[in-house]
């Protein structure tokens, strides 16, 4: 009989924890739910789903969250609270799904790296925001990071192919991308974009906040950051492409000039699956293509003029190593701002841009740091915001 391997949940109520979620239901016995914990708002869920795993441990987001769950849960269930409690789940399972959304999520890539734990990483604020020391703590005995995002879990599957150590033999990374729901709009036509249009992804159903970053190329250019701090790869060798498709989820191109790709239809579980069973591949083919039906697949450059975000993410790693974290701290400020009806779509790029104008470099080596340079980024931010309006 096989041992269950023990998974932490955190983020569980959200987009990605739904679906591993479904991941797990689908996987019977071989993986156990040992952990959750969700943001504010979200107690119900969370509480059902602990019922509906037998979860032992439980993490709420404020103190005045426990007396719920444990009338709902009773006495055979730990709670733990806040940002402390995160990362003591996340030092406590085998496995670690980090599906917490944006720089809420660092204690949970820290906490899980640091105790030689396999950390499922969805949660890319986290790692740009503290890339040099998340590097470092993944080199702890046991650690081990997979990429739940779809494009560094595909760039992940075609490095198998590399046979050095480092990627001599890799010329570049090619990430994908989907444009979004405003490609092809002028920057003229940009300046009145909605709430509404940049809510409506054409290819895939995610979060609130990726979805916007999915807009504006913002995710797109996170994931650069993503992509060369995972893989230890230099941003300039990590191009984009415009694949409207979403079919290929991104690819490596050798020295020799073979380019392996990886393909699938859009479904997150297929990536959540990979992170979760790796060297095995789980048995339920979540996102197969039908090749009885047609498929075109395109791709085209970016678009840079109307879409500067991918370009103020090789800015963000000019200015030196704690730059990734002001750009993404910038731009979470900014896209909650857009999404409480404070600045315009077109706002939240130019609002990143003007914090970047006044970064201040500092070392990047602890926590303490990472977190110093979060808020330090949050601040001219909301400078920036109040500014413009
Ligand atoms: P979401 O908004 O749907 O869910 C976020 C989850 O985080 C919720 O469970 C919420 O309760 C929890 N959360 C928020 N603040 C918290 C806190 N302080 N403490 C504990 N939990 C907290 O977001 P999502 O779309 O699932 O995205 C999650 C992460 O995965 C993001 O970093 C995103 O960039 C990344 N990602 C998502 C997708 C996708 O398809 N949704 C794809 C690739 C990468
Ligand atoms: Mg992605």
């Amino acid at each position: 009989m096989t041992v269950a391997r023990g998974v932490a949940l955190l983020g569980a109520t959200g987009s990605i924890g739904r679906q591993t979620l479904d991941v797990l239901r689908r996987s019977g016995e071989a993986f156990s739910l040992d952990s959750v914990a969700a943001g504010r708002g979200h107690l119900a869920e969370l509480v059902a789903i602990a019922r509906e795993f037998g979860v032992r441990r439980v993490g709420v987001a404020h103190e005045d969250d426990v007396e719920q769950v444990r009338r709902h849960l009773g006495d055979r269930v730990e709670i733990v609270v806040g940002e402390g409690g995160l990362a003591e789940l996340a030092a406590r399972s085998e496995i670690v799904v980090n599906a917490v959304v944006g720089f809420a999520g660092l204690p949970v890539t820290v906490a899980a790296l640091a105790a030689g734990r396999r950390l499922a990483l969805a949660n890319k604020e986290s790692f740009i925001a503290a890339a040099p020391l998340a590097r470092r703590l993944a080199a702890t005995p046991g650690a081990e990071v997979l990429p739940i995002d779809s494009e560094h879990c595909a760039i992940h599957q075609c490095l198998a192919s590399s046979t050095t150590p480092g990627y001599p033999d890799v010329r570049r990374l090619i990430l994908t991308a989907s444009g979004g729901p405003f490609r092809g709009w002028s920057r003229e036509e940009l300046e009145g974009a909605t709430k509404e249009n940049a809510l409506r992804h054409p290819t895939w159903s995610m979060g609130p906040k990726i979805t916007v970053d999915s807009s504006t190329l913002m995710n797109k250019g996170l994931e650069v950051l993503e992509a060369s701090a995972l893989f230890g790869i230099e941003v300039d060798r990590v191009d984009v492409v415009i694949h409207p498709q979403s079919i290929v989820h991104s690819m490596v191109e050798y020295l020799d000039g073979s380019v392996i790709a990886q393909l699938s239809m859009p479904d997150m579980r297929l990536p959540i699956a990979y992170c979760l069973g790796y060297p095995v591949r789980l048995d339920h083919a979540w996102g197969a293509l039908d090749f009885t039906s047609s498929h075109t697949l395109s791709f085209e450059p970016p678009d840079h003029a109307a879409f500067p975000a991918i370009g103020l993410a090789h800015r963000a790693v000019a200015l030196g190593d704690a730059g990734p974290a002001w750009l993404s701290a910038a731009n979470e400020v900014a896209v909650e701002s857009f999404l409480h009806d404070e600045i315009r779509w077109a706002d939240i790029v130019p609002v990143v841009t003007t914090t970047l104008e006044r970064f201040e470099d500092g070392p990047l080596n602890s926590v303490e740091d990472v977190v110093a340079h979060d808020g330090a980024a949050r601040r001219e931010a909301r400078r920036a915001i109040g500014g413009r309006s």
